[in-house]
């Protein structure tokens, strides 16, 4: 069982799980129809033809599993073999227009559309249509040469021709539909995690620097109209920019593997400051810089979450060190202090090397637009 689950897998194209279900239908149908033409004692002839069609039918898929690669060959010779062979001749020696096999010729054309694709399809669709009309008017004109049916033989072949392809329709139509149901989903999955991928940090989960600039851009942006309802958007946010104190020392000092652990943490803290809901980003700005833009009715408020922050980090303990701190420090400005981005971002990092300056371990906040204070504890 597992084998056969492996061996379905392994097909993993549409057109070949089709191919495959086809050769083994035609292939447990023709043996039940050797046995049966056995018992029944049917002329010999149509025996080796039954028995040809399995011998074909099994020689493809051997082949089809041994030679992976040349499955569209396979596929191609397949419906050849079904269209302009089997199904024709069945059909002038099963009782012509009053058997069910016209029924298998519309099985026959569907499976073209489903297995080929491109021009060796249209061919091979265009000259099967092409020798089944032949077969139907060489019916025509030379009806003695097609084996006729009693009336009651020709209600009995209708129905079973109608069951048997009313089944193949429907197996391979649900079979179509579940695999674009199924790539849609994983298409849309893919597309959710390339979306992520594309817009956060990997090391840190923060969004990066391009998601960063690509939100503040729109709040700085658009018309005439747009910018000024952003203004009033701007009025209530904040921007900071923070830094860990002394990173390359505690790299150099515990290596870069404990390094990325820090800024992995130190992410979480400000993870856990914004609010997304409330239109917050925390972003990793490159390195061990982050910003964060905040929301906020005064910088006052703006401020005390950012030192919250602060302290939240310099009380994290390390189990490689428990003397070990990490510090940072920022600089925190109003969306307000400049018109454009670039100018406030300016702003916020002549604010975040003051922190530096005046000895690290401390956000400074802008009092008045334009000018900072350095704000310890
Ligand atoms: P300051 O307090 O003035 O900010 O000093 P600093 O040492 O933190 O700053 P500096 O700019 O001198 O060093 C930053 C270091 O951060 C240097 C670089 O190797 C390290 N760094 C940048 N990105 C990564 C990273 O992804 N992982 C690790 N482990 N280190 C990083
Ligand atoms: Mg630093
Ligand atoms: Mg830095």
């Amino acid at each position: 069982m597992k084998k056969v689950e492996k061996l379905w897998l392994s097909f993993d194209t549409l057109d070949d799980k089709v191919f495959m279900l086809t050769v083994m239908v035609s292939i447990v149908v023709g043996v039940i129809a050797l046995v049966a033409g056995a018992l029944q004692h049917l002329p010999f002839v149509s025996m080796i033809a039954t028995f040809v069609i399995v011998v074909f039918m099994a020689l493809l898929l051997v082949l089809g599993i041994r030679f992976p690669q040349k499955r569209a060959l396979l596929r191609l010779l397949l419906l050849m073999g079904i269209n302009f062979v089997l199904f024709p001749v069945t059909f002038i020696f099963s009782g012509g227009i009053h058997s069910g096999m016209i029924l298998f010729f519309l099985i026959g054309l569907f499976l073209v559309a489903v297995m080929l694709r491109g021009k060796a399809g249209e061919i091979v669709f265009i000259i099967s249509l092409l020798i089944m009309i032949l077969s139907i008017e060489f019916a025509q004109h030379f009806p003695e040469l097609v084996s006729q049916m009693s009336l009651q033989k020709h209600y009995q072949d209708v129905k079973v021709t109608l069951i048997l392809s009313g089944i193949g329709l429907y197996a391979i139509t649900v079979l179509i539909f579940n695999a674009y149901n199924q790539e849609r989903h994983n298409n849309r999955v893919l597309m959710e995690k390339l979306q992520n991928l594309s817009i956060r940090d990997t090391l840190s989960g923060l969004y990066n620097r391009g998601e960063l600039y690509r939100r503040l851009e729109i709040m700085y942006g658009g018309n005439e109209q747009e910018h000024r309802k952003n203004t009033l958007v701007r009025e209530r946010h904040y921007i900071a920019m923070l830094d860990i104190d002394d990173f390359k020392l505690l790299n150099d000092t515990y290596g870069h593997d404990f390094g990325d652990r820090v800024l992995a943490e130190v992410s979480h803290v400000l993870d856990e400051m914004a609010r997304p809901g409330e239109g917050e980003i925390a972003a990793r700005y490159g390195g061990e810089e982050f910003v964060c833009v905040l929301v906020a009715d005064n910088m006052e408020e703006a401020y005390a979450r950012l030192e919250e922050s602060r302290k939240r980090i310099g009380e994290l303990t390390w189990e490689r060190d428990p003397a070990l701190r990490v510090h940072i420090s920022g600089g925190v400005v109003s969306c307000m202090s400049d018109d454009d981005l670039t100018g406030t971002m300016r702003a916020a990092d002549e604010l975040l090397y003051k922190a530096k300056r005046s000895g690290k371990d401390r956000i400074c906040r802008q009092v008045k637009m334009g000018s900072g204070s350095p704000d310890k504890r």
